[in-house]
């Protein structure tokens, strides 16, 4: 660890757990053991803030990835994790949930110094929702059945539908929300009897290895979750073609989930997908307008705008629009702009140079397209891979940087004079995430919600999420679900049972 990291944390006081976690050799977890890359190779784990090195990872060949396959069948295909009964499925993700909940303030600093994510909002939303997410789908291990029908086939028959596990679930997920992203996907899995393969991003895969030590200790059997580090260009695409994986679960960016999609269906493995977005949120005159203008700013800038459904586009009416976005400005000038350890912090450094210089380069663009810069615009001086918080305003939908995911905290903003236009403006685009209206009007709202085209209508609110209720994108944003009941089905094949009767 270099010392800038060092100082890093000791100025914010970390847990002594979480500097003994960072402090120590990372491994993979496969089969139940910790292991290197097979050809011994590492990369570097940058701290966002600091710009200095945290530690090193293994970066994992085809070959670990073979064995994290083969390690997670020989549990579905006849080990002891299949002979449990779903009870004791249960039991063990409520003992998961437990662990994880115990642990959490050490889970939150390794995601926030990992990511550069605010602490406080990691331990909030993050570790909060993982644990709600494992206990939610620990009920469900127990309430998974078929039906029995009653066919009109002439003959005397019972018939009824058995649910069955998918099989081994390949996991692939992005650095947004490490830890969080994983749970969506391991949940439903583990309590539907399946077993997993996980490649976190290779930019923030801690959180997962520290997640594995408490699955080993909540006595999970060896193989069912197997953590494999590395590049998406070597490990994801080994996952995406290995004919020992069932079912791919990948959330990411459209074009990478695009090739992932392609590799599946090759094998026909089945697959969800849960992509990118450009959500729109519509603002009309009848709004209560100090409490939208706080909403939509914390609906981009969160997470500084690295949020798959961000509200990132925001249609106004003409009638508010010059007193809306100076509301905006207003509210956003109070969010503080800090390191993630810092507890006032809410923008947060961008994951890594690379994105901080690509949405800098979006910046750039929309200022060439015509969109006139409004708010911020700017790095923030010294290190750290900073973007302060911009909104653009007077743009049009057939600017790049209204149609292009940016995936930084930029609002694009344009005013609108009927509610018809306000739609098919929000309906202009390739993707389908979510959409967010602000109004009192109900009658208005109601009649909007339909004629939405995405999986998700936030309504004078933003990224309101819950294990509960599904989550996934229309058109370019995705195929299938996660979390809710909805998620169980693309876990489970149904066998249709015929039995001739005397
Ligand atoms: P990304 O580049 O698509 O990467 C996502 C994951 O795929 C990473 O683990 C990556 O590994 C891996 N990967 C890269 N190339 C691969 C390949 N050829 N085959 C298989 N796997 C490959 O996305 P990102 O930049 O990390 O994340 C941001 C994107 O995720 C945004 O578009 C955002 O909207 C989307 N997202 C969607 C949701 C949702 O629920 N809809 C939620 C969060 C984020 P490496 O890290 O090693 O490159
Ligand atoms: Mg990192």
């Amino acid at each position: 660890m270099d010392n800038k990291v060092k100082d890093y944390l000791q100025a914010f006081g970390v847990l002594e757990a979480t500097q003994r976690f960072l402090s120590k050799p990372q491994r993979q977890f496969i089969g139940g053991a910790w292991v290197e890359a097979s050809d011994g190779a590492t990369s570097e784990v940058i701290e966002p803030s600091t710009e200095a090195v945290l530690t090193r990872i293994p970066m994992g060949t085809a070959a670990d990835l073979d064995r994290a396959v083969q390690a997670a069948r020989a549990q579905f295909d006849g080990g002891p994790w299949s002979q449990l009964k779903p009870l004791e499925r249960e039991r063990l993700l409520h003992r998961l949930a437990d662990l994880i909940e115990r642990n959490g303030d050490e889970l939150a600093q390794i995601e926030s110094i990992d990511m550069g994510k605010s602490v406080e909002q990691a331990r909030a939303v993050d570790i909060q929702g993982t644990i709600d997410t494992f206990r939610y789908f620990a009920g469900w291990a127990s309430k998974i059945h078929g039906r029995t029908v009653e066919p009109s086939l002439p003959g005397n028959y019972l018939a009824y539908t058995r649910k069955e596990p998918v099989g081994v679930v390949g996991v692939i997920v992005p650095w947004n929300f490490p830890l969080q992203t994983m749970a969506w996907k391991l949940g439903a899995a583990l309590a539907t009897g399946c077993t997993v393969v996980v490649k976190p991003a290779e930019l923030t895969s801690l959180s997962a290895l520290r997640f594995a030590e408490l699955v080993e200790q909540a006595g999970i059997p060896a193989g069912v979750i197997n953590i494999v580090t590395g590049r998406g260009s070597v490990v994801g695409t080994a996952m995406s073609s290995h004919p020992g994986i069932d079912k791919l679960s990948f959330t990411g960016s459209t074009p990478v989930g695009c090739s992932v999609g392609k590799a599946s269906m090759d094998q026909m493995k089945r697959l969800t997908l849960e992509l990118g977005g450009k959500s729109p949120v519509i603002v009309f005159a009848d709004a209560d307008i100090p409490a939208a203008a706080q909403a939509v700013a914390n609906g981009v800038f969160f997470n500084s705008g690295q949020v798959c459904d961000a509200g990132t586009r925001a249609y106004i009416e003409r009638s508010i629009y010059p007193q809306f976005l100076q509301a905006l400005a207003e509210y956003t000038a109070t969010l503080k702009i800090a390191p993630g350890l810092d507890p006032d912090c809410f923008i947060s450094p961008m994951v890594s140079r690379k994105q901080q210089q690509s949405v800098l380069g979006y910046i750039a663009l929309g200022k060439e397209e015509g969109a006139q810069l409004y708010y911020g615009g700017e790095p923030v001086a010294g290190p750290g891979f900073y973007v302060q918080p911009t909104i653009f305003a007077n743009c049009r939908n057939d600017m790049r940087v209204v149609q292009e995911e940016i995936f930084g905290p930029v609002l694009v903003t344009q005013p609108f004079d009927s509610q018809e236009e306000a739609l098919a403006l929000a309906n202009d685009s390739a993707f389908g995430l979510a959409a967010a209206l602000y109004s009192n009007d109900l009658g208005r709202v109601h009649g909007l919600i339909p004629q939405l085209r995405a999986g998700t209508v936030y309504v004078n609110a933003h990224s309101t999420l819950d294990p509960s209720m599904p989550f996934g994108g229309y058109k370019q944003s995705g195929y299938g679900k996660d979390m809710g009941a909805e998620q169980l089905e693309f876990l489970l094949e149904t066998k249709a049972v015929w039995i001739t009767l005397p």
